[in-house]
């Protein structure tokens, strides 16, 4: 089969490799329909992962048709059209049995290394899913494979960010960052109830992207973001800041743009270590802040419900349909900020 393999610093490649089988009881194999690069994968590209290493299979966001099933595995049956959450849960140690799927101690993330579970990834024919029923979900009748795709993790895992913050009705969220996680969490947040959405952006083109969604654009080039907010506000800040860039300058912004006993949640992938933590001005300000990585299972039955109603069309962000072969190329369109978000199709 064909798969879209690791193979250093700024290079992957579409290689021939034998297919995957089962191995465990709970596996199941996926045809794999669609593909997407996620914005994680480009940190995989940019050699910044350890334990990713040259030939391994990479890829996490995929949508496809049940294959085969292992004997353990109860609600999924070959022909099923699945969608696959990016992190692999065990569904039976304790942290799978609190529901928090994403601290599971068996799993790991697909296509992201020997750190992250030594999976194979999903830029493939075929993937092999550990724990089919706990990792898989069928999708609708009426669903499509592009919009089911989001729902695997960037669409989820901006959905889960703004559920994390708490949004009450009408309040105002600004969100740091206008990629292609940023602009889910705009269509997140207003599902959610958030009265305003303030997009924050250095380039104005992206803050357009978010405002063309409903949000206030704010080009942090144009604007100073921090009395952009304070004047949006009338001097409170915002009630909510959502964080969806990664790093410690953005983070230090979210604390200066929240209100006092407001709420921060932050969900941008970081190479940093350390962050300076504002303690006084967090402790009189009565600051929550929230960081993590996305609790897919947690949330993915909300938002296949609200892609499938209408509610979100997540697919407003795709700027490339490649075919598989092409996936260096989309790579590279994205790495170097030419492409908005790139699916792979496999049919
Ligand atoms: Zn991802
Ligand atoms: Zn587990």
């Amino acid at each position: 089969m064909r798969a879209v393999t690791f193979r250093g610093t700024h290079q992957v490649a579409v290689d021939e490799i034998p297919e995957p089988t089962i191995l465990e009881g709970a596996d199941a194999v996926v045809r794999v329909q669609r593909a997407a690069i996620c914005g994680s994968d480009l940190h995989l590209y940019h050699g910044t992962i350890p334990g990713i290493l040259p030939g391994m299979t990479i890829g996490h966001e995929f949508v496809g048709t049940v294959e085969s099933v292992g004997s353990q595995v109860q609600y999924l049956k070959s022909g099923d059209r699945v969608v696959g959450t990016f992190h692999i849960g065990c569904g039976g140690c304790p942290a799978c049995r609190r529901g928090d799927f994403h601290q599971c101690s068996q799993g790991g993330v697909l296509g992201y290394g020997i750190a992250f579970g030594n999976l194979a990834g999903s830029q493939a024919d075929f993937v092999r899913i550990p724990h089919a029923d706990i990792n898989l979900r069928i999708i609708p009748p009426s669903l499509d494979w592009d919009r089911a795709l989001f729902c695997g993790d960037i669409l989820t895992t901006a959905f889960g960010a703004v559920k994390n913050a708490g949004v009450q009705p009408g309040e105002t969220v600004a969100v740091i960052g206008c990629g292609p996680v940023g602009l889910m969490v705009v269509i997140s947040a207003l599902v959610q109830g958030a009265g305003r959405v303030v997009a924050i952006d250095r380039l104005t083109e992206r803050t357009k992207r978010a405002e063309s969604l409903g949000a206030v654009p704010l080009s942090s080039e144009e604007k100073n973001p921090i009395s952009a907010i304070n004047q949006l506000t009338q001097g409170e800040g915002a009630d909510v800041v959502i964080e969806a860039v990664g790093g410690s300058k953005t983070l230090e912004m979210a604390f200066q743009l929240v209100r006092g006993g407001g709420r921060i949640s932050a969900i941008g992938v970081t190479a940093e270590d350390t962050l300076a933590y504002p303690l006084m001005s967090s402790l009189t300000k009565d600051i929550t802040f929230r960081i993590g990585v996305a609790n897919i299972h947690r949330d993915i039955d909300e938002t296949l419900a609200l892609v499938t109603y209408g509610r979100i069309d997540p697919t407003v962000i795709i700027s490339h349909h490649l075919p598989l072969s092409r996936a260096p190329e989309g790579y590279r369109l994205f790495a170097e900020r030419q492409a908005q978000k790139v699916l792979l199709a496999l049919d």
